[in-house]
């Protein structure tokens, strides 16, 4: 199938209040073209050097997210581009965007990572940790970030009943936090959960962001120049 063709498919089983991230990391600029031909302005990227580049080629009115594990050192390289960084699960990190983002004058939007997966390998934040960086002196004063909202991940597995109890379990938190934290902000409206595999089941537990890469550009081809 075209990237065309996918993103058509893809679209028609969204419902309207659900936005595709296509997430084209690894994948060529050609690939992105194609899918911004067929009307894709939501993109995803998981590395910094990857985004940078991709960011100055592409249309200016493209969006660029920002998914993978973030280092503190890459933050300023990615500050003037990304529309979200989805991918935060530390107090430090939010830091270091705020010190960015003051720098440049603008205001980043960000979604707070939670780990509910089986995998230990899998980045994240607790809800204990979140609540402490929530409470924390040093978050009240950040004038430069804007929390939209939270992103996971499910387990890497068949079994769907765990992967609706993972999407279940961060659909949980966000209403916790909503109510606890962000009951006043309107900004605080996303969950950004569900891959190729399984981002029908995060659509039936309450995702407004799915994150669908191979299921768009096919299989990535990690052996690129871009790895
Ligand atoms: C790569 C990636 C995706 C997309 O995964 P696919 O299985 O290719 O759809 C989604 N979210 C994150 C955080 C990723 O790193």
């Amino acid at each position: 199938m075209s990237v065309a063709a996918a993103i058509q498919r893809i679209k028609s089983t969204l419902p309207a209040h659900v936005e595709l991230v296509a997430v084209s990391k690894f994948n060529p600029i050609e690939a992105l073209q194609e899918a911004y031909e067929a009307g894709q302005r939501l993109f995803g990227e998981s590395q910094a050097q990857e985004l940078v580049p991709k960011a100055q080629a592409m249309p200016a009115d493209v969006k660029w997210h920002f998914i993978g594990h973030l280092q503190t050192n890459k933050v300023k390289y990615i500050a003037p581009y990304v529309a979200c960084i989805e991918s935060v699960d530390s107090l430090k990190l939010l830091v270091e965007i705020n010190k960015q983002a003051a720098k440049i004058d603008r205001v980043i939007p960000c979604l707070l990572q939670f780990h509910v997966a089986q995998e230990e390998t899998k980045w994240g934040l607790t809800q204990d940790e979140c609540e402490d960086i929530l409470n924390s002196e040093q978050f009240a004063n950040l004038r430069n970030i804007r929390i939209d909202g939270v992103m996971g991940m499910a387990s890497n597995t068949e079994n769907e009943a765990r992967i609706r109890a993972d999407f279940a379990q961060i659909a949980r938190l966000f209403a916790y936090f909503k109510i606890h934290y962000f009951a006043s902000s309107p900004h605080f409206k996303h969950i950004s959960m569900g891959m190729t595999h399984d981002y029908p089941i995060a659509i039936k537990e309450g995702a407004t962001l799915v994150r669908v890469g191979s299921g768009i550009f096919g299989e990535r081809m990690y052996q690129n120049h871009y790895k």
